[in-house]
């Protein structure tokens, strides 16, 4: 089970993907639990302000380090200890590794920014990651913070129905192979043959083999980060000479 405690001047956000499909399924089944803290409940003044216009004099506002403060570390008590990850554009990258180590973690706290940022203080003061989705700016943490959620949940033993698995998941290392269904027969194009055989054996070679081939062409730095195996060398080797043929 993964506890989220998730801080946000938006918690409306996150109501429908949490309750739909795998987020919702998790929840129900308790292996997931998502506690929404809205920022501006820590707020003093009458008008519950959580911003204001930053020194520098730029554009935009930043979220005031007081009631930052006030919420995470009144959060971050109530319950087992759990870092503070600010989701951030600057950040570490988020990616399948980051996900498969912070899933083995029992709670996280995710502080979800707005405007231009916040301020540096409490960042340097209260924060313990800063993770970003990608090299591009949105509005707010708030649908990082859903891409977190959902990446994590996928690995929490037994969130996945029996008939999906993250066992063949594109990331960390290697692209999955292509996929077909019914029909057999679509717009004059057959599945590769194998896959029809029933042969499992051949199947599993098949989906190797076109795994790495996909990842050979598509992807080929995933093949320096996580290094060949001797079996998937000898494959390689045959695709080259393959690609070189044809
Ligand atoms: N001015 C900031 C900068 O350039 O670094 C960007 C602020 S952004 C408009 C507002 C908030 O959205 C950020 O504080 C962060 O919480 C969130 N955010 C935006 N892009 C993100 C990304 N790629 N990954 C994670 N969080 C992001």
């Amino acid at each position: 089970m993964i506890q989220f405690d998730i801080i946000t001047l938006f918690p409306e956000i996150f109501a429908s993907p949490l309750r739909e499909s795998l987020l919702n399924k998790a929840r129900e089944k308790g292996l997931l639990k998502i506690r929404l803290f809205n920022l501006r409940d820590w707020a003093t003044d009458k008008h519950k302000t959580a911003d204001d216009a930053p020194f520098s004099g730029s554009d935009g506002m930043v979220l005031k380090p007081g009631i930052l403060e006030k919420a995470i570390t009144e959060i971050r008590k109530d319950g087992e200890p759990a870092p503070v990850i600010l989701l951030s554009p600057q950040g570490r990258r988020f990616d399948q590794e980051w996900a498969q180590g912070l899933a083995r973690l029992n709670r996280i706290i995710l502080v979800c920014g707005r405007y231009a940022g916040m301020d540096q203080r409490v960042i340097d003061r209260m924060v313990d990651l800063e993770l970003s989705i990608g090299d591009y700016v949105l509005s707010g943490g708030e649908i990082p913070a859903l891409v977190v959620i959902e990446a994590l949940s996928r690995l929490i033993p037994g969130a996945l129905g029996n008939l999906d698995s993250p066992k063949n998941d594109s990331f960390p290392a290697r692209l999955e192979s292509d996929q077909y269904t019914r029909p057999r027969l679509f717009q004059e194009r057959e599945p590769p043959e194998v896959l029809l055989s029933g042969d499992h054996k051949k199947i599993e070679a098949w989906r190797k083999k076109e795994s790495l081939r996909k990842t050979l062409l598509r992807r080929p730095d995933l093949l320096l980060r996580f290094p060949l195996t001797e079996d998937e060398a000898a494959i390689i080797s045959r695709i080259k000479k393959e690609l070189m043929e044809n």
